[in-house]
């Protein structure tokens, strides 16, 4: 079967990966939605010139990666650009003032308007796969089949998850499962391999252990995507349950593990940073939310020093991760206290 394929030359080809390679006047050839070859464009272009159908992309003066991800976004909070909703003292008053009315008042138009554009965002920023969490009480049943409609019309690889909360009482923690576990369930019948989910949980502090365990059962082995340890309000509410901390709950309870996600995790001991390294849970970091809500900011050189797997999120403060990948090297620098730390652990967590 001939196949169409994509020439691009005259780039600056960044590689990523362990044999990382910065390839001036670098060329990729894509074929079948395939990289066949990169290398210097001379030497790929010998190649492109034996295949039929071939467009051909001159890119001089443009920089070519890998498609980037996002391991942490919201897309609904897109719809909270220039909204004022008063004074916020603190991390715990920024959720009610703002963040949980806005979530509750969405409808099924809002949420497909409020994913589409950042995901047109996401894609001109060379972010190709983001990994979601979606919140739209206002809303909830059917929202993660529109957010998913929105992102794949775009193009975007996805990975969604809605977060269960207790913050509006049983039945609407009830419905956010269902809704997790019918969007999980119907990624069979999709047969869609760039479509994914994960169980969303909003955070330990607004989740009883009855709606945890709910959630676990109806989980029955999918991972999950959860904010952990953002603030040290979720740490003091651990506490006060009788645990070390956030992740030392999440662990307990057994949300965290090797197919889990932990957003955040910045008010954690040493022992819980060996915790999630020890279940092989990923962490993402997402600085400029962080700095925006004066929350703190992740150590993440001891989290990678402990064997964690890392990722960068933008939290929905961005479509544009290479603006966080800037934001993530300046926080750690400011914080170490050294300028030379950071740029190649950015790189890789992208
Ligand atoms: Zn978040």
């Amino acid at each position: 079967m001939r196949q169409s394929a994509i020439f691009v030359k005259n780039a600056w080809v960044l590689t990523f990966g362990e044999d990382a390679r910065v390839i001036h006047g670098g060329g990729v050839l894509i074929r079948g939605g395939l990289i066949e070859a990169v290398g210097a464009s001379d030497d790929v272009e010998r190649l492109a010139d034996g295949l039929d159908d071939v467009t051909r992309i001159d890119a001089r003066g443009c920089v070519v990666t890998p498609g980037l991800v996002n391991a942490h976004m919201h897309l609904y909070s897109t719809f909270a650009c220039g909204i004022a909703a008063g004074v916020s003292r603190n991390f715990t008053e920024i959720l009610k003032n703002l963040w949980w009315r806005l979530d509750r008042a969405m409808t099924l138009d809002d949420v497909r308007l409020s994913a589409v554009v950042p995901a047109i965002r996401c894609l001109k920023s060379g972010v190709t796969t983001i990994i979601d969490h979606h919140a739209s009480f206002g809303a909830t049943k059917g929202s993660l089949d529109v957010v998913a409609g929105a992102v794949r019309e775009v193009g975007l690889r996805a990975c969604l998850a809605y977060e269960v909360s207790d913050r509006w009482g049983e039945a609407e923690a009830d419905a956010a499962i269902a809704e997790n576990a019918e969007f999980i369930a119907s990624l069979a019948s999709r047969g869609d391999p760039d479509l994914a989910g994960l169980f969303g949980l909003h955070a330990s502090f607004t989740l009883s252990e009855r709606t945890i365990r709910k959630c676990l059962e109806a989980a029955n082995g999918v991972g999950f995507h959860v904010h952990c340890a953002e603030d040290r309000a979720d740490v003091e509410a651990a506490r006060e349950m009788g645990f070390a901390g956030a992740v030392d709950r999440l662990v307990r309870l057994g949300v965290l593990g090797p197919r889990s996600i932990a957003a955040h995790c910045i008010h954690v001991t040493r022992e819980e940073v060996g915790l999630l390294a020890s279940t092989g849970t990923t962490v993402v970091t997402n600085p400029q939310s962080n700095m925006n809500n004066a929350v703190g900011v992740a150590d993440v050189p001891a989290l990678l020093a402990a064997g964690c797997t890392v990722g960068l999120g933008s939290d929905g403060m961005t479509a544009d991760i290479l603006e966080e990948m800037r934001a993530e090297v300046f926080t750690q620098r400011q914080r170490l206290g050294s300028p030379d730390r950071m740029f190649m652990e950015a790189c890789a967590m992208v």
